[in-house]
């Protein structure tokens, strides 16, 4: 998007901020808690004893789709979803895979496969009589519309839920542990998901994303309603479960927007009081700019271009020649290689800056 398309979206949101709202802003605002009873948590089977589907076909997509929507008609009101996504070799990134699972089966669904036939979900993602658990769903929630337009209504986040029950830690792996005795491996976040067949150690992780995150929504539950009897939630007209829904439309309600180019970003590499003279500080400035423009130019991610180290290190020592740039670059990619020149041409500059930044 160019610097005049931001101007007139700016001056459009003025004027009609509607247009920029979440489309379901209404229907996730209307969601009410039906019941605040405690209940018996449903434990799950064992990953072994429960059925799997790896979707990367169409028509089992649909199949899929056809049983969700079936779902609350047999009475079955939640459904635990989980996302992988890759950021590293992307501008934006896109979402590798998505992990569902029912109270009785699992299903991973290659997304990069059926990324165009992913927005079938979205009748039941927007079905306020299906509740969406998730773990932490900030970033899901951005990736759902971004890669396949999918939005959420009735989601109950079971981060928030640590946050409102004042647990000690609120990453999955911490609930894993503690409602279930898992282990989980969670050196797999960042996993390269684009790889294709996946490994089973890399389906194993992904499946325990979702498979206990019913089991632990029961216990979360339970717990956020026998807490409003021993501390009483202060909101008028609320209540700590009802804190947590509120928490979670909050997230459902936000809008992605492609990441814009900040040029005092800068900045925030050495932190603002920084120990850089007025040349080092330029050399900083324009190649963050560089930067950003090489990513975007070549859909590439800011750190696949140039690490923040790198970057600092360059304009902390403005290398003379081309090779003194390279050295501060391990590992040295063909991009780097064939536009050293340019890197070389801003550090130049740099040296013969006489102005303040
Ligand atoms: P999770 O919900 O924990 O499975 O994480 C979902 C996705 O978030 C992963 O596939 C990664 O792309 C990304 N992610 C998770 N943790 C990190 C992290 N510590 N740093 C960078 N990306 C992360
Ligand atoms: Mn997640
Ligand atoms: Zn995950």
């Amino acid at each position: 998007m160019g610097s005049k398309d931001l101007v007139v979206n700016e001056a459009l949101f003025e004027t009609n901020p509607e247009l920029f709202e979440n489309p379901y802003q209404f229907e996730i605002e209307q969601c009410e808690i039906l019941d605040s009873n405690v209940a018996e948590p449903i434990q799950p089977k064992s990953l072994d004893e429960t059925p799997f589907e790896y979707i990367d076909q169409v028509d089992r997509l649909i199949k899929l789709c056809d049983q969700l929507g079936k779902l609350n008609r047999n009475r079955v009101k939640e459904i635990a979803v989980d996302l992988e996504h890759h950021s590293y070799r992307s501008f934006i990134g896109f979402t590798c895979l998505m992990q569902i699972s029912t109270r009785t089966n699992d299903y991973i669904i290659d997304t990069i496969k059926l990324r165009s036939e992913m927005h079938r979900l979205n009748e039941s993602f927007t079905d306020p009589t299906l509740l969406k658990v998730f773990h932490g769903a900030d970033f899901d929630i951005e990736w759902l519309q971004k890669d396949f337009g999918i939005y959420v209504v009735n989601m109950f986040d079971t981060g928030q839920a640590t946050r409102i029950l004042q647990y000690p830690h609120h990453s999955l792996s911490y609930l894993l542990k503690l409602f279930c005795d898992v282990d989980a491996q969670k050196q797999f976040q960042l996993a390269d998901w684009r790889t294709r067949p996946l490994n089973e150690s890399m389906l194993k992780y992904a499946r325990e994303d979702t498979h206990y995150l019913l089991y632990i929504y029961d216990n979360l539950r339970n717990d956020l309603i026998k807490l409003e009897e021993s501390r009483p939630c202060f909101t008028a007209n609320s209540s700590h479960l009802r804190q947590v829904h509120e928490n979670s439309k909050t997230i459902c309600k936000k809008v992605y927007k492609k990441p814009t180019f900040y040029s005092k970003g800068f900045l925030n590499l050495c932190n603002h009081n920084s120990h850089l003279n007025a040349k080092q500080m330029k050399a900083l400035k324009d190649l963050y700019a560089w930067r950003d423009k090489m990513a975007r130019e070549s859909d590439e991610s800011h750190d696949y271009v140039l690490k923040n180290h790198q970057l600092l290190k360059i304009a902390e020592l403005l290398p003379r020649e081309h090779h003194g740039i390279l050295a501060l670059c391990n590992p040295v990619t063909t991009m780097l290689e064939t536009n050293v020149h340019e890197l070389h041409e801003i550090v130049k500059s740099a040296r013969e800056f006489k102005g303040t930044i």
